[in-house]
């Protein structure tokens, strides 16, 4: 038996009956670090003797919890006390947070073991992870590809089995799309459910945390410990503790599943269009009732994810002054000067792009024309979303318009890697919960995923649909990266 082949909820049950000890698990992960980190490039820190040591620790002592000593990946702009938390940006290079993220907080409660913090793009802002200042993280499935980003590590790591499970944050996609290109599961909760409290901000309006896991069933138990209220954050929503794995019942029939159909026009990908429209076959086979409706007002989400996106980055950025944390230019005339040599130094291209676009939507001159209609078609695009649950308890999309892309390929190209967001952002902008699941693979074996989304604190719903397509499909039973191109 390889260990790291196992979903978390099988590793508990082997930790139960014996099987297998925290350390044997620890070591496994531990092994395959090695084995596979130098391909893949997942890690900006690895913990590697530390969660040793950690393993030995639990093992010594009676310790009460579902999840003691499950190994875990974490993004790095999720706050860790006494590990570095670098955004993979140079700013926060040798960043140490004196305090723990809520959800830090919990998984420590549960006494899982942090394996080490995760590649992304640079403060959270790309889809390829090829702009962390250290280093590009590269496809499991095919090493010349982009895992996706931002949370492009997280996403690797879970899928080159590093980790068993990993957090990542989703902006505009986040989460669901690198978990789409690695062929993993990537769930991002409705806006308020998780605490934002020690997640580095990049949009305030639209961040939120979530699990990147190899099943539906592992996304609802991760869902279950980091899910719930925190009074740190002030758009954390007060709403009811549940236990997601109970949603799941392996049953859709009556499920109402609307298909927006902009989402598979131009642009989309024949493959991707060929495994979607699959998937719609077999929801159909399993009982579910399938429609196609119009979403007519998604055409405008890109645009406005970017004003929005770009606003408040301009705004949460404006912290990084070389003089409170992060770093700060080793010569400079004046205080102006270091600001300037600090942050233009500190920060790369990307960030730069969207500090300055954020900057000049919010100015005087401009306000009205871009941020203002921004947020005043932000709320059309909610009415709409809100119509749509109306009459639908699910709505199914791609999560990408393609597969993933080559390395090298869009990074030069800011506006395309801008398009590739299309099918995630709206979801962001409404502030619903959304899970990419993999549903086929191209010819070339690279993963395809289906996004599917649910009305506001509906996360059972998509969770359910997402666990009853995978338990026919079986993704993971039938489709793996191809290991003989890794060396
Ligand atoms: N790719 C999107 C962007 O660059 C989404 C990023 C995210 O979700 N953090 O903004």
């Amino acid at each position: 038996m390889d260990i790291t082949e196992l979903t978390v909820h099988e590793l508990q049950e082997k930790l139960e009956n014996k099987e297998l000890t925290i350390t044997d698990i620890t070591k496994a992960y531990v092994n395959r670090i090695d084995k596979k980190e130098k391909d893949v490039q997942a890690f900006v820190t690895t913990l590697k003797d530390e969660a040793l040591e950690e393993a030995k620790e639990l093992e010594s002592k009676e310790t009460d919890g579902d999840f003691v000593g499950i190994p875990i990946g974490i993004k790095d702009n999720i706050c860790t006390k006494g590990i570095k938390t670098t955004c993979s940006s140079r700013m926060l290079e040798n960043f140490v947070s004196p305090y723990d993220a809520t959800v830090i907080e919990k998984i420590k409660k549960e006494n899982m073991i942090n394996l080490g913090k995760l590649n992304m793009d640079e403060f959270a802002m790309g889809g390829s992870t090829e702009y962390s200042y250290f280093k590009k993280t590269r496809n499991p499935w095919n090493l010349n590809k982009v895992p996706g980003g931002s949370s492009g590590g997280s996403a690797a790591a879970v899928a080159s089995r590093m980790v068993p499970w990993a957090l990542g944050s989703d902006t505009g996609g986040s989460i669901r799309q690198p978990s789409s290109f690695c062929g993993v599961v990537g769930l991002k909760p409705t806006y308020g459910l998780i605490s934002r409290y020690g997640l580095v901000a990049f949009a305030s309006s639209l961040d939120q945390i979530g699990p990147i896991t190899k099943d539906v069933y592992d996304s609802a138990m991760l869902l279950n410990i980091i899910a719930g209220y925190d009074k740190r954050d002030t758009t954390s929503s007060n709403v009811e503790k549940k236990d997601y794995t109970k949603a799941l019942k392996n049953d859709v029939k009556g499920l109402k599943i609307g298909v927006p159909k902009e989402f598979f026009g131009e642009g989309i990908n024949e493959e991707v269009k060929e495994s979607l429209e699959n998937a719609i076959k077999v929801y159909k086979e399993l009982g579910a009732e399938v429609e196609e409706f119009s979403l007519d007002i998604a055409k405008y989400s890109l645009a406005t994810y970017y004003i929005i996106a770009c606003a408040e980055a301009s705004s949460n950025l404006g912290r990084f002054d070389g003089i409170r944390y992060g770093y700060r230019a080793k010569e400079f005339k004046d205080l102006k000067d270091l600001y300037r040599k600090s942050r233009s130094e500190g920060f790369g291209p990307e960030v730069k792009r969207r500090i300055i676009l954020g900057t000049y939507v919010l100015s005087s001159g401009y306000y009205d024309a871009y941020y203002k209609k921004a947020q005043q078609v932000r709320t059309l695009v909610m009415n709409e979303f809100n119509k749509a649950f109306q009459k639908y308890d699910v709505l199914l999309t791609p999560t990408s318009p393609t597969v993933a892309f080559d390395i090298g390929s869009k990074s030069n190209n800011p506006l395309e890697m801008y398009l590739a967001d299309i099918c995630t952002v709206s979801v962001n902008i409404a502030g619903l919960p959304g899970i990419s699941i993999p549903c086929g693979v191209d010819k070339e074996n690279m993963p395809i995923g289906m996004q599917l989304i649910g009305d506001k604190f509906q996360e059972e719903k998509i969770l359910n649909a997402a666990y009853t397509f995978e338990q026919k499909i079986k993704f993971r039973e039938n489709h793996r990266p191809d290991e003989k191109e890794e060396g």
